[in-house]
Protein backbone atom coordinates (compact mmCIF):
# COMPACT_ATOMS: atom_id res chain seq x y z
CA UNK A 1 0.00 0.00 0.00
CA UNK A 2 2.64 2.30 1.20
CA UNK A 3 4.84 1.76 -2.06
CA UNK A 4 1.70 2.21 -4.33
CA UNK A 5 1.04 5.67 -2.42
CA UNK A 6 4.80 6.42 -3.02
CA UNK A 7 4.80 5.50 -6.84
CA UNK A 8 1.50 7.37 -7.44
CA UNK A 9 3.00 10.43 -5.29
CA UNK A 10 6.21 9.82 -7.56
CA UNK A 11 4.06 9.68 -10.89
CA UNK A 12 2.38 12.57 -10.21
CA UNK A 13 5.23 14.63 -9.11
CA UNK A 14 7.54 13.70 -12.44
CA UNK A 15 3.82 14.18 -14.34
CA UNK A 16 4.24 18.05 -12.93
CA UNK A 17 7.68 18.12 -13.71
CA UNK A 18 7.15 17.80 -16.91
CA UNK A 19 6.53 21.10 -18.91
CA UNK A 20 6.30 22.81 -22.35
CA UNK A 21 9.30 25.13 -23.07
CA UNK A 22 7.95 28.02 -24.78
CA UNK A 23 10.49 29.00 -27.36
CA UNK A 24 10.63 25.06 -28.43
CA UNK A 25 7.44 23.85 -28.06
CA UNK A 26 9.25 20.75 -26.73
CA UNK A 27 8.08 19.12 -23.35
CA UNK A 28 10.91 18.96 -21.07
CA UNK A 29 11.98 17.51 -17.85
CA UNK A 30 12.08 20.46 -15.30
CA UNK A 31 11.83 20.03 -11.32
CA UNK A 32 12.17 23.32 -10.43
CA UNK A 33 10.20 26.27 -11.10
CA UNK A 34 11.86 28.72 -13.34
CA UNK A 35 11.29 31.70 -11.14
CA UNK A 36 13.34 29.63 -8.15
CA UNK A 37 16.17 29.14 -10.78
CA UNK A 38 15.87 32.50 -11.38
CA UNK A 39 16.30 33.75 -8.20
CA UNK A 40 19.45 31.43 -7.46
CA UNK A 41 21.32 33.12 -10.45
CA UNK A 42 20.72 36.48 -8.98
CA UNK A 43 22.79 35.00 -5.71
CA UNK A 44 25.04 32.99 -7.52
CA UNK A 45 26.06 35.74 -10.09
CA UNK A 46 26.78 38.33 -7.22
CA UNK A 47 28.80 36.19 -5.79
CA UNK A 48 30.80 35.03 -8.81
CA UNK A 49 31.39 38.76 -9.76
CA UNK A 50 32.40 39.67 -6.14
CA UNK A 51 35.45 36.41 -6.33
CA UNK A 52 36.28 37.08 -10.14
CA UNK A 53 37.79 40.20 -11.62
CA UNK A 54 35.35 41.67 -13.37
CA UNK A 55 36.50 44.45 -15.99
CA UNK A 56 35.13 47.77 -14.97
CA UNK A 57 33.22 49.57 -17.86
CA UNK A 58 33.79 52.79 -16.60
CA UNK A 59 37.81 51.98 -17.81
CA UNK A 60 36.90 52.96 -21.49
CA UNK A 61 37.74 49.40 -21.98
CA UNK A 62 36.63 48.49 -25.77
CA UNK A 63 36.03 45.25 -25.16
CA UNK A 64 33.96 45.42 -22.24
CA UNK A 65 31.69 47.61 -24.72
CA UNK A 66 31.65 45.03 -27.21
CA UNK A 67 30.01 42.61 -25.02
CA UNK A 68 27.64 45.15 -24.03
CA UNK A 69 26.41 46.00 -27.15
CA UNK A 70 26.81 42.99 -28.55
CA UNK A 71 24.40 41.52 -25.83
CA UNK A 72 22.10 44.02 -26.03
CA UNK A 73 21.03 43.62 -29.00
CA UNK A 74 21.53 39.64 -28.57
CA UNK A 75 18.46 40.37 -26.07
CA UNK A 76 16.62 42.79 -28.47
CA UNK A 77 16.50 40.18 -30.67
CA UNK A 78 15.09 37.71 -28.51
CA UNK A 79 12.37 40.34 -26.74
CA UNK A 80 11.47 41.50 -30.06
CA UNK A 81 11.06 37.58 -31.01
CA UNK A 82 8.96 36.94 -28.11
CA UNK A 83 6.68 39.97 -28.45
CA UNK A 84 5.77 38.86 -32.00
CA UNK A 85 5.23 34.96 -31.01
CA UNK A 86 2.98 36.63 -27.86
CA UNK A 87 4.96 35.06 -25.36
CA UNK A 88 6.56 37.82 -23.71
CA UNK A 89 5.45 37.02 -20.34
CA UNK A 90 8.03 34.46 -20.51
CA UNK A 91 10.66 36.82 -20.01
CA UNK A 92 9.56 39.04 -17.08
CA UNK A 93 11.82 37.19 -14.92
CA UNK A 94 14.75 38.38 -16.86
CA UNK A 95 16.89 40.93 -15.78
CA UNK A 96 19.63 41.26 -18.28
CA UNK A 97 23.28 41.51 -17.00
CA UNK A 98 26.79 41.58 -19.08
CA UNK A 99 29.79 41.33 -17.44
CA UNK A 100 33.01 40.96 -19.11
CA UNK A 101 35.63 38.41 -16.79
CA UNK A 102 39.55 38.47 -16.89
CA UNK A 103 40.29 35.14 -17.55
CA UNK A 104 42.20 32.77 -19.85
CA UNK A 105 39.45 30.64 -19.70
CA UNK A 106 37.81 30.01 -23.31
CA UNK A 107 34.15 30.32 -21.91
CA UNK A 108 30.83 32.33 -21.70
CA UNK A 109 27.41 31.53 -20.14
CA UNK A 110 23.98 32.88 -19.34
CA UNK A 111 22.37 31.73 -16.18
CA UNK A 112 18.77 31.74 -15.86
CA UNK A 113 17.36 35.09 -16.12
CA UNK A 114 19.76 36.56 -18.53
CA UNK A 115 22.83 36.65 -16.09
CA UNK A 116 26.10 36.62 -19.11
CA UNK A 117 29.60 36.43 -17.79
CA UNK A 118 32.49 36.31 -21.07
CA UNK A 119 36.08 35.68 -20.14
CA UNK A 120 38.39 37.48 -21.84
CA UNK A 121 40.02 34.10 -23.04
CA UNK A 122 37.42 33.91 -25.46
CA UNK A 123 37.98 37.07 -27.54
CA UNK A 124 41.14 36.26 -29.42
CA UNK A 125 38.84 33.23 -30.04
CA UNK A 126 35.82 34.99 -31.54
CA UNK A 127 37.61 37.72 -33.04
CA UNK A 128 35.04 39.53 -34.34
CA UNK A 129 31.45 41.03 -33.04
CA UNK A 130 29.39 38.65 -35.19
CA UNK A 131 31.24 35.35 -33.86
CA UNK A 132 30.65 37.02 -30.50
CA UNK A 133 27.33 37.01 -31.11
CA UNK A 134 26.80 33.82 -32.37
CA UNK A 135 28.87 32.43 -28.81
CA UNK A 136 25.90 35.07 -26.96
CA UNK A 137 22.87 33.79 -28.77
CA UNK A 138 23.84 30.23 -27.87
CA UNK A 139 24.35 30.75 -24.51
CA UNK A 140 21.24 33.01 -24.25
CA UNK A 141 19.25 30.07 -26.03
CA UNK A 142 20.64 27.40 -23.11
CA UNK A 143 18.73 30.07 -20.79
CA UNK A 144 15.67 30.44 -22.41
CA UNK A 145 15.18 26.67 -23.17
CA UNK A 146 16.09 25.62 -19.75
CA UNK A 147 18.78 23.64 -19.97
CA UNK A 148 20.57 24.37 -16.61
CA UNK A 149 16.95 23.65 -15.45
CA UNK A 150 17.03 20.24 -17.08
CA UNK A 151 20.44 19.03 -16.16
CA UNK A 152 20.47 20.19 -12.27
CA UNK A 153 16.50 18.20 -12.62
CA UNK A 154 18.38 14.82 -14.09
CA UNK A 155 21.35 15.82 -11.31
CA UNK A 156 19.31 16.07 -8.46
CA UNK A 157 16.45 14.18 -9.82
CA UNK A 158 14.79 11.57 -7.51
CA UNK A 159 16.40 13.01 -4.36
CA UNK A 160 14.21 16.52 -4.48
CA UNK A 161 11.29 15.74 -6.34
CA UNK A 162 8.25 17.74 -5.71
CA UNK A 163 10.20 19.35 -3.51
CA UNK A 164 11.62 22.58 -4.95
CA UNK A 165 14.46 24.45 -5.06
CA UNK A 166 14.99 25.97 -1.82
CA UNK A 167 14.38 22.57 0.09
CA UNK A 168 16.94 21.08 -2.11
CA UNK A 169 19.28 23.79 -1.18
CA UNK A 170 18.41 23.85 2.93
CA UNK A 171 19.00 19.60 2.74
CA UNK A 172 22.12 19.62 0.80
CA UNK A 173 23.70 23.03 0.56
CA UNK A 174 26.54 22.55 -1.32
CA UNK A 175 25.47 19.22 -3.51
CA UNK A 176 22.57 21.82 -4.76
CA UNK A 177 25.04 24.51 -5.54
CA UNK A 178 27.41 22.62 -7.24
CA UNK A 179 24.84 20.79 -9.39
CA UNK A 180 23.75 24.51 -10.09
CA UNK A 181 26.94 26.01 -11.11
CA UNK A 182 28.19 23.05 -13.05
CA UNK A 183 25.09 23.19 -14.68
CA UNK A 184 26.02 26.34 -15.94
CA UNK A 185 29.60 25.42 -16.84
CA UNK A 186 30.50 27.80 -14.45
CA UNK A 187 34.64 27.25 -13.14
CA UNK A 188 34.41 24.83 -15.70
CA UNK A 189 38.09 24.96 -17.10
CA UNK A 190 37.90 22.63 -20.29
CA UNK A 191 36.36 25.14 -22.94
CA UNK A 192 33.39 26.55 -24.01
CA UNK A 193 30.53 25.61 -23.30
CA UNK A 194 30.85 22.61 -21.97
CA UNK A 195 27.65 21.13 -19.60
CA UNK A 196 25.34 20.22 -21.82
CA UNK A 197 24.32 17.56 -23.75
CA UNK A 198 24.96 17.16 -27.61
CA UNK A 199 20.96 17.52 -28.67
CA UNK A 200 20.85 20.18 -26.00
CA UNK A 201 24.21 21.79 -27.78
CA UNK A 202 22.44 21.52 -31.21
CA UNK A 203 19.39 23.18 -30.05
CA UNK A 204 21.17 25.85 -28.61
CA UNK A 205 23.09 26.31 -31.59
CA UNK A 206 19.99 26.91 -33.82
CA UNK A 207 18.02 29.30 -32.43
CA UNK A 208 21.84 31.70 -31.18
CA UNK A 209 22.05 31.30 -34.88
CA UNK A 210 18.96 32.59 -35.62
CA UNK A 211 19.32 35.16 -32.42
CA UNK A 212 22.47 36.63 -33.57
CA UNK A 213 20.82 37.10 -37.05
CA UNK A 214 18.15 38.61 -36.24
CA UNK A 215 20.33 40.94 -33.76
CA UNK A 216 22.32 42.51 -37.43
CA UNK A 217 25.02 39.41 -36.99
CA UNK A 218 25.93 37.80 -40.20
CA UNK A 219 25.13 34.11 -39.03
CA UNK A 220 28.11 32.65 -41.48
CA UNK A 221 30.38 33.96 -39.09
CA UNK A 222 29.25 31.02 -36.95
CA UNK A 223 31.50 28.40 -39.48
CA UNK A 224 34.60 30.55 -38.95
CA UNK A 225 34.33 30.28 -35.40
CA UNK A 226 34.11 26.72 -34.77
CA UNK A 227 36.87 25.90 -36.99
CA UNK A 228 38.97 28.56 -34.82
CA UNK A 229 37.44 26.39 -31.86
CA UNK A 230 38.43 22.90 -33.58
CA UNK A 231 42.27 24.54 -34.16
CA UNK A 232 42.44 25.54 -30.55
CA UNK A 233 40.88 22.75 -29.13
CA UNK A 234 43.16 20.24 -31.40
CA UNK A 235 45.00 17.76 -29.31
CA UNK A 236 44.24 19.07 -25.62
CA UNK A 237 40.38 18.03 -25.47
CA UNK A 238 40.25 16.08 -22.14
CA UNK A 239 37.84 13.34 -22.87
CA UNK A 240 34.82 14.44 -21.02
CA UNK A 241 34.71 17.39 -23.26
CA UNK A 242 34.66 14.67 -26.42
CA UNK A 243 31.80 12.80 -24.78
CA UNK A 244 29.56 15.66 -23.92
CA UNK A 245 29.95 17.82 -27.11
CA UNK A 246 29.16 17.79 -30.88
CA UNK A 247 32.81 17.30 -32.43
CA UNK A 248 33.01 20.50 -34.30
CA UNK A 249 32.77 19.02 -37.98
CA UNK A 250 29.56 17.34 -37.39
CA UNK A 251 28.44 21.00 -35.72
CA UNK A 252 29.35 23.29 -38.67
CA UNK A 253 27.65 20.53 -40.44
CA UNK A 254 24.65 20.95 -39.18
CA UNK A 255 25.29 24.91 -39.30
CA UNK A 256 24.90 24.51 -42.58
CA UNK A 257 22.01 22.79 -42.87
CA UNK A 258 20.28 25.62 -41.07
CA UNK A 259 21.82 28.64 -42.21
CA UNK A 260 19.58 29.48 -44.76
CA UNK A 261 16.77 29.70 -42.40
CA UNK A 262 19.24 31.96 -40.43
CA UNK A 263 20.26 34.08 -43.37
CA UNK A 264 16.21 34.69 -43.96
CA UNK A 265 16.29 36.44 -40.39
CA UNK A 266 19.41 38.53 -41.31
CA UNK A 267 19.35 41.98 -41.51
CA UNK A 268 22.69 43.82 -41.19
CA UNK A 269 23.45 46.62 -38.74
CA UNK A 270 23.76 49.80 -40.68
ZN1 LIG B 1 26.29 25.14 -25.15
Amino acid sequence: MIRTVTTLFLLAAFAMACSKNALSGKSQFTLFKESEMQTMATEQYQQFLSSNKVVPTSSGNKDVDMVRRVGQRITKAVETYYAGKGMSDQLKGFKWEYNLVDSKEVNAWCMPGGKIVVYTGLLPVSQNEAALAVVLGHEVSHALLQHGNQRMSQQLGTQVVGAGLQVAVANKPAETQNAYLSAFGVGSQVGLLLPFSRKQESEADEYGLYFAAMAGYNPEEAINLWKRMERLSNGQKPPEFLSTHPSEGKRIERLQKIMPRALEYYKPIK
